[in-house]
């Protein structure tokens, strides 16, 4: 059986965030690829868990931040968030908000978010602002959590979709940063009691029900790594040059052991890693075509957390049973099908 009664106590701290945009018709003072979105309000709630069943929360914490780039209000971040231009020219300069807001945070804690944009937009802001872009090691998105203990699926759900399957009160709109943040701190306590009770029904099933640990990262680590082939005249070389690339752990260079070998799910083909060290990696691969109408594979690998890395699974698994009829039917024409499973 998997011990994880030293997970108790442990704080999370849930954070949310809005952004505002660049105007796409007008000429932007930074590239929008540098700078996405320019946070203007930074909401979060802690929620204190002392064991499987007791839970306690933090009142919100809330700021708004006021922008140096995106200083004219985006029409369709507007609509969602209901801001004006003239709402932007309140609050405090980025830097010394994101100090209160670690300050808040605290030490020993694992940060949450719904989904990874958050994090990618919180460290964009920090690059833009000069500041260490390194944050709290430890990260959990609560969205495959959810997901896989309410719903056991690897489907990506709204915030609204996830209050309304807990039938979580709803007091407040959506899309401010701390009612965000508190919903989603809601969900999250609401999962973390699925999970342990599903992890109580199912003692050592860990390949069914991973451990939490597995949903927790490090966002700071460079946990992903991507590589493309030649051009070729055929979808299928191009594939095929793809396929053949050695991989090592995005992590720490380490040689991977392959769980599943490439296989083709649709146009994509999958695969899925594990490094001693850095448990699961899972590998992607789709053919590009070039201006010239010529095709290039293109390949990603990055850690995953265990429901992603089920997702995988659940596709290999499809794929061999599609396999088993198709070889029981002989008459079903298997040409199409011969993908490079071997290789
Ligand atoms: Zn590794």
């Amino acid at each position: 059986m998997i011990r994880e009664d030293n997970l108790f106590p442990m704080t999370f701290v849930v954070f949310d965030m809005e952004w505002n945009q660049p105007i796409p018709y007008m000429p932007s003072p930074v590239d929008p690829k540098i700078l996405p979105g320019e946070i203007i309000e930074i909401g979060a709630v802690k929620l204190q868990m002392l064991s499987e069943k007791d839970y306690v929360l933090s009142r919100p914490f809330s700021i708004t931040v006021r922008p140096q780039y995106y200083r004219i209000m985006n029409r369709q971040v507007s609509r969602v968030i209901n801001k004006s231009t003239d709402d932007l020219k309140c609050g405090m300069p980025f830097p010394e908000a994101y100090s209160l807001f670690q300050e808040w945070c605290g030490e020993d804690y694992v940060l949450c978010a719904w989904g990874d944009s958050d994090i990618s937009i919180l460290k964009s802001n920090l690059k833009i602002h000069g500041l260490t872009s390194e944050i709290n090691e430890r990260f959990l998105d609560i969205q495959p959590l959810f997901g896989r203990v309410a719903e056991n699926t690897s489907q990506q759900r709204s915030v609204a979709y996830a209050v309304d399957f807990y039938k979580i009160p709803q007091t407040d709109d959506f899309h401010s940063a701390d009612k965000d943040a508190w919903y989603e701190t809601r969900i999250l306590q609401e999962s973390l009691i699925d999970y342990f009770s599903i992890k109580e029904k199912n003692p050592d099933d860990e390949q069914a029900f991973p451990s939490l640990r597995t949903y927790i990262s490090n966002p700071n680590l460079t946990t992903q790594k991507k590589w493309r082939s030649e051009a070729f005249p055929s979808e299928k070389d191009a594939i095929r040059a793809t396929l053949g690339e050695i991989l090592c752990c995005p992590i720490c260079d380490e040689k991977l052991q392959t769980e599943i070998p490439w296989f083709s799910s649709g146009r994509t083909y999958l695969s899925l890693w594990q490094c001693p060290q850095h448990s699961t990696m899972s590998g992607k691969i789709r053919a590009k075509k070039t201006p010239k109408q010529e095709f290039y594979g293109s390949g990603q690998l990055r850690f995953v957390n265990g429901n992603a890395a089920r997702y995988v699974r659940e596709k290999w698994q499809e794929k061999v049973e599609g396999v088993k009829k198709e070889a029981e039917s002989p008459e079903i024409d298997s040409e199409n099908e011969t993908k490079c499973e071997q290789m």
